[in-house]
């Protein structure tokens, strides 16, 4: 089965009839019979989507990765490929913080909006969020405790709570202990083949049968929900992240896939644009994370040996879209507070977002959680937060986008330099 054009349409079109029916119901939202047609359908066939796709994650993530190494043979060219993708990903994340800074601070998103600071939002984020909530939690959660969680005490628990570094960790220990295991693992990898094939039929049936009308049902509800006053005062805010996901996206990883894969850029939207509808639909890296690797594997004719492994790992630390968006929420709560960011403290975030980035799990909204670690980092209050939370399921949905889409074009160029390092072998011998 191929994510055909057929499908890539009925996403698209699903997409925009979501937004359309979201936007024009959001102004009656309070009325009882939008609430009914919110809760009743859009979320439901939204929700029983997200289910579907989160539900294949663990097996589709265990199962590839294990496979991925596996087919790749051998542990040092394994080490190669890991080293090169976390240094696409480094990279690419700090030119992606480094265009919203610049963006940030030629708009000025926060010039003459002082007055946000002294909301209700702000002290009510700080009351709920970083006083007793999971946000100040999270921010005390150092860098030792970060790369100490790397490896599970328990295989079933990382499971359980889908924590996806841990499962891409044990997953590796499985595939580099069945290399040396040669002939007496060939059983068990023949079965890893087959596990493989029945999950990504899961995964595909999924994406024929509910990706258009599950992504209409979660765009609706996102919609519904928006919050488009609120949009209005954060305008120039809103834009300026918007603008600069959109210069990553055309520029970077255009120059990525057309000068490093070799590819055409529009070539490469157009075959991975199901990926990027169910993103911008769901949210999250991870629930997308099986259609991704799919469309990846089918329709951009990655090898499964580098997308199972460069994906994923992507999907848990490469996050530009997210990055973008703490850069320009930085400089506007700098703005707000009437504060011009040093050369030392814009370096400092690039730094941190960075970090951030590969702390922040795949899921809608962690962003902003470890946005606060950012603030803090510069002396900004990171109950500034709570201006922006308001509107920021509509950023999340675009970032989600961007963030994956950088994970399949790094993932595009490793392919293309495996494959040319083949041929070249191959001439040699
Ligand atoms: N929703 C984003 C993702 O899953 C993370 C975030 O920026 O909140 O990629």
């Amino acid at each position: 089965m191929k994510v055909g054009n057929k499908l890539t349409i009925q996403i698209i079109i699903a997409l925009i009839l979501g937004i359309i029916v979201g936007s024009v119901l959001s102004p009656m939202g309070d009325q009882g019979w939008v609430q009914w047609i919110d809760q009743y359908i859009f979320n439901v066939v939204g929700q029983l989507f997200l289910n579907m796709i989160f539900m294949m994650v663990v097996p589709v993530v265990f199962i590839s990765i294990v496979l991925g190494v596996v087919n790749v043979g051998d542990p040092k060219m394994l080490g190669g490929i890991g080293i090169k993708t976390l240094a696409f990903y480094l990279a690419t994340t700090a030119i992606a913080i480094t265009i919203a800074m610049v963006v940030a601070n030629l708009l000025d998103p926060g010039e003459g909006q002082s007055q946000l600071l002294d909301s209700e939002e702000v002290s009510e984020y700080r009351e709920t969020e970083l006083e007793g909530g999971s946000t100040g939690e999270a921010i005390q959660q150092g860098f030792d405790q970060t790369v100490i969680n790397l490896i599970p005490t328990n295989v079933i628990e990382a499971m359980g709570t889908q924590n996806m570094l841990q499962i891409i960790a044990f997953a590796i220990f499985i595939g580099i202990a069945m290399i040396a295991a040669k002939d007496k693992s060939a059983r068990l990898t023949a079965l890893f083949e087959e596990a493989n094939d029945v999950v990504m039929w899961i995964v595909m049936a999924i994406m024929k049968y509910f990706a258009a009308i599950g992504a209409f049902g979660l765009v609706a509800t996102a919609f519904v929900q928006a919050g488009f006053g609120a949009i209005q005062q954060l305008g120039m805010y809103f834009l300026c992240v918007l603008l600069a996901l959109f210069i990553h996206l055309a520029i970077v990883y255009g120059s990525v896939v057309q000068f490093l894969a070799k590819k055409s850029f529009v070539w490469f939207l157009k075959n991975f644009a199901p990926a990027m509808g169910v993103a911008f639909s769901t949210s999250s890296s991870s629930a997308v994370l099986p259609i991704s690797l799919e469309t990846a594997q089918d329709n951009l004719k990655i090898r499964k040996s580098v997308s199972s492994f460069v994906q994923p790992l992507g999907a848990t630390i490469n996050m530009d879209g997210t990055a973008i968006m703490q850069g320009v929420a930085t400089v506007f709560i700098a703005q707000l507070s009437g504060i011009d960011l040093t050369i030392m403290q814009m370096v400092t975030v690039v730094l941190i977002a960075v970090v951030a980035s590969i702390g922040t799990a795949g899921v809608p909204g962690v962003g902003l959680v470890m946005l606060a670690m950012v603030l803090t980092a510069v002396g900004l209050d990171p109950a500034a937060i709570g201006i922006i939370i308001g509107i920021d399921r509509l950023l999340d949905m675009t970032r989600t986008m961007v963030n994956i889409t950088g994970d399949a074009a790094i993932a595009l160029v490793i392919n293309e330099q495996q494959t040319r390092r083949e041929e070249a072998a191959k001439a040699e011998a």
